[in-house]
């Protein structure tokens, strides 16, 4: 077990995989890996033994922004509804106040009850803008009246932005997740026994059956079936 330990890369021969590249420089030798990174950063960053026309297909998937997040304390329990979404108009993007405290009073705290603003934004912006451009989001969000004339009495315990989602959580490109679009969805998500490289199997964001905490499991039981089909052992 290597803890907080980074990969650098999955080391290939022959389109066959060979080990993983620690940060360090040390290479752990392996029949199998099984890679839980996200499934386009694994073959777009961690290998370099895809063919280019799949590498292209991959880097052109749009992607999905974790968007911004204020977490809130408020003064006051706040009357239902429990998620309250707000349409700004235009080309803005709606915005949803969360107030959990609603449905579980027994989450106040010292007379504060927490709320959760949050905004999705678009990748692209996102990533082109950077963080000036996610931060006058947040900024902007947070300046709004329609969940403060809600709320009342507020205080702002922590933000996050796009940029801080993928810090904190190593994530590819800071995303998610590819977005499903119906093309996407058609073509299939991404193998968990990889076509490309053998002994690779993946079963990060991007593979079957998708995002969200009840479904990655699922991938990891999935790609982990198919290394015992292919070893023989269990
Ligand atoms: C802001 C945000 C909010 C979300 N909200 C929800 C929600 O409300 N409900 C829900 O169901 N899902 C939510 N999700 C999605 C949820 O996080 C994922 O579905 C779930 O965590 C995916 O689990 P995973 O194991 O596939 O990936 P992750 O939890 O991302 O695990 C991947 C791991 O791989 C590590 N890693 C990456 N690259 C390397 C490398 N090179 N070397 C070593 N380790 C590496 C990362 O550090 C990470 O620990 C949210 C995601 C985000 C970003």
């Amino acid at each position: 077990m290597h803890y907080q330990t980074k990969v650098r890369s999955i080391r290939c021969q022959d389109r066959a995989v060979r080990g993983v590249e620690l940060d360090d420089g040390t290479v752990v030798p392996a029949e199998a890996v099984i890679a839980n990174a996200s499934g386009v950063g694994t073959y777009l960053e961690l290998t370099h033994a895809i063919p280019s026309p799949v590498r292209s297909r991959l880097r052109r998937l749009p992607l999905q922004s974790p968007g911004i997040c204020v977490y809130l304390a408020v003064r006051h329990p706040t009357p239902p509804p429990y998620l309250r979404f707000f349409l700004p108009g235009g080309d803005a993007w709606c915005r949803l106040l969360v107030t959990p405290a609603m449905l579980a009073p027994e989450l106040s705290h010292d007379g504060w009850y927490p709320a959760r603003l949050i905004a999705p934004m678009d990748h692209t912006m996102a990533e082109t803008g950077g963080v000036e451009v996610q931060t006058a989001l947040l900024n902007r969000v947070l300046s709004e009246t329609w969940w403060q004339d809600h709320v009342g009495e507020y205080r702002v315990i922590d933000t996050r932005i796009p940029a801080d989602w993928g810090a904190a959580y190593h994530l590819y490109h800071n995303s998610m997740n590819p977005v499903m679009t119906a093309r996407f969805m058609r073509a299939g998500r991404l193998a968990h026994r990889s076509p490309y490289i053998q002994g690779l199997y993946l079963a990060g964001s991007a593979t079957h059956p998708g995002q969200w905490v009840s479904f990655c499991a699922i991938s990891g039981i999935l790609a982990g079936d198919c290394v015992v089909e292919d070893l023989g052992t269990c």
